[in-house]
C-alpha cells in the first residue's frame, strides 16, 4: 500500500502545477519482504463484494494500465519480471473431497490444466475464460511501483522520494496544538538510537503491523485502527515442463490450495483458507503434498522457496479494508486491512488516498465506506 500511495502521489504531483511534495517512505525491513512480496498476484474484477467491489473493478483496470505503462517505457526485461497477463480459472477438487462428489464439471479437458492429474482431481469448473481474472508477480510489482515513482519524482523539479530501508517507525509526533506532525523512528539493527521525522502528512500503511499504531492515538481514538495479521503460508516450485497459465483453486478435503503458474515457468502455491480442519504437523509440507499429489507435472519439481506471512485483516467482523483520514482534522491517514486482495486492490485504494491527501478528496472512489471513523 506504501509503494502504491508514493506511486500515485508522485504521478499527481508531477502532473500538477502545485507546491513542492516531498515523500519519506519508512520501511522496518525492506520493499516487498512481506506479504506484498510473497502474495499469489491472483487478480479478479468481479470477486469482492460490498464496498470493496468498486474498488476491485477500479484497480483491476489500472493494473492493466500499470503493466502497460511499465512495457512501454522500461526495458523489456523489467516489463516481463512483472508477470502481468490474463489467465483463466478454475475450480477444483480433489478425489478425496466431498465437493467432487457433487458434480464433475464439463471442464475437465480443457487444455489450460491439462496438468492436472483426472484420477487425482475429480471435478474441474471453469470460473472465468480471463475475461476478468489475471495475475502479477507481487515482488516485482510493489517494487516496480517505488521505482517508477522515485524515476518519475527524478524527472519532476518539484518531486522527490526518499526510500529509507531498515527504518521502524514506534509513534506520532503531536504538535503543542494536538495535530500529528511526523513520526518517531528508530533503525532496525539500532533501536537505541531515536530519530524523528517531521512531516505535514502521515500515512500509514504497515499491513498487519498498522494495528501496533493504535496505541500512538489520541486515547479518546483508540479501536479505530483494529488490524492485526493472519498467518498463511506459500512456496514456489520449479517444474521440468511447461505448466499451463490457470488460476487453480484446489478444494483437496485437508486444506484450500491456491495454484498459480507464472510466466516464468515457476508455479506459486499458496493455502487459501484458515485451517479449519485437523491441525497440520507442518501446513507447509501438508501444502506442498497435496499439490504434488495433484499434478505429475509437479510432483517432482524442485521447491524453489517457501514462506510464512501474514494477510492484514480487519479483528472486527468489517472485512472493510480501512482506507483515509485516521481522525477528522487530523493530518493521518491509513491504507490497511485488505486481507486476501491487497495485490489487487493496492491500486484504486493508492489512487484515493493520493488525491485526498494532496488535494482533500478522492475523486477515484467515494472513500466514506473505508473512513476508519465510519
Ligand atoms: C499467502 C498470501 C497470498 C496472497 N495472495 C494474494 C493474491 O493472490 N491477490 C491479492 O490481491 N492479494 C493477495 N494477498 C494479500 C496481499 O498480499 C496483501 O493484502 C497486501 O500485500 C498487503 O499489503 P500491505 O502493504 O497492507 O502490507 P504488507 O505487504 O505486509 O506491508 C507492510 C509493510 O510495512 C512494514 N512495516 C510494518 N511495521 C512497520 C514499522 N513500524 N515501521 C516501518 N515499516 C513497517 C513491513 O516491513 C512491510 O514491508 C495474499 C497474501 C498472502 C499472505
Amino acid at each position: 500500500m506504501g509503494c502504491a500511495f508514493t506511486n500515485h502521489a508522485v504521478r499527481l504531483a508531477a502532473a500538477s502545477s502545485s507546491g513542492p511534495l516531498k515523500l519519506v517512505v519508512l520501511e522496518r525491513c525492506e520493499v516487498a519482504c512481506a506479504a506484498s512480496g510473497r502474495a499469489g498476484g491472483f487478480l479478479a474484477r468481479n470477486w469482492c463484494s460490498g464496498p470493496a467491489a468498486v474498488l476491485a473493478e477500479t484497480s483491476f483496470d489500472m493494473h492493466a494500465a500499470f503493466a502497460a505503462d511499465i512495457a512501454a517505457s522500461r526495458p523489456p526485461a523489467e516489463a516481463d519480471a512483472l508477470g502481468y497477463r490474463s489467465l483463466p480459472t478454475f475450480f477444483a477438487a480433489s478425489a478425496a473431497s466431498p465437493v467432487a462428489a457433487r458434480h464433475r464439471g464439463p471442464d475437465a479437458d480443457h487444455d489450460a490444466v491439462a496438468w492436472l492429474d483426472r484420477d487425482a482431481v475429480a471435478s474441474i469448473e471453469c470460473r472465468d475464460d480471463g475475461a476478468t481474472t489475471a495475475q502479477i508477480t507481487p515482488r516485482p510489482y510493489t517494487r516496480a511501483l517505488l521505482d517508477d515513482a522515485i524515476r518519475r519524482a527524478n524527472a519532476a523539479p518539484a518531486v522527490d522520494v526518499e526510500l529509507i530501508e531498515g527504518a521502524a517507525v514506534t509513534g506520532l509526533l503531536y504538535s503543542a496544538h494536538g495535530l500529528v506532525a511526523g513520526v518517531t523512528w528508530h533503525p532496525a539493527s539500532d533501536p537505541s538510537h531515536a530519530c524523528e521525522l517531521a512531516a505535514d502528512d502521515v500515512v500509514l500503511a504497515m499491513g498487519p503491523w498498522t494495528g501496533r499504531a493504535d496505541d500512538w492515538l489520541p486515547e479518546d481514538a483508540r479501536g479505530l485502527l483494529d488490524i492485526d495479521g493472519q498467518p498463511a503460508f506459500s512456496l514456489v516450485l520449479d517444474p521440468q515442463t511447461h505448466v499451463a497459465a490457470a488460476a487453480v483453486f484446489l478444494d483437496a478435503n485437508t486444506v484450500d490450495c491456491e495454484i498459480y503458474p507464472r510466466p516464468d515457468g515457476s508455479v506459486y502455491v499458496c493455502s487459501g483458507n484458515v485451517p479449519t480442519y485437523d491441525l497440520p504437523d507442518s501446513p507447509r509440507q501438508q501444502l506442498e503434498d497435496v499439490v504434488r499429489a495433484s499434478s505429475s507435472a509437479l510432483a517432482a519439481a524442485p521447491r524453489s522457496s517457501s514462506h510464512a506471512c501474514f494477510l492484514p485483516i480487519r479483528t472486527s467482523n468489517d472485512a472493510v479494508p480501512l482506507i483515509g483520514r485516521v481522525i477528522d482534522n487530523q493530518p493521518l491517514y491509513v491504507a490497511a486491512g485488505h486481507s486476501c486482495w491487497g495485490i489487487l486492490n493496492s491500486q484504486a485504494t493508492g489512487l484515493a488516498l493520493a488525491e485526498l491527501v494532496l488535494t482533500g478528496k478522492a475523486r477515484t472512489l467515494d472513500l466514506r465506506p473505508f473512513a476508519p471513523s465510519r
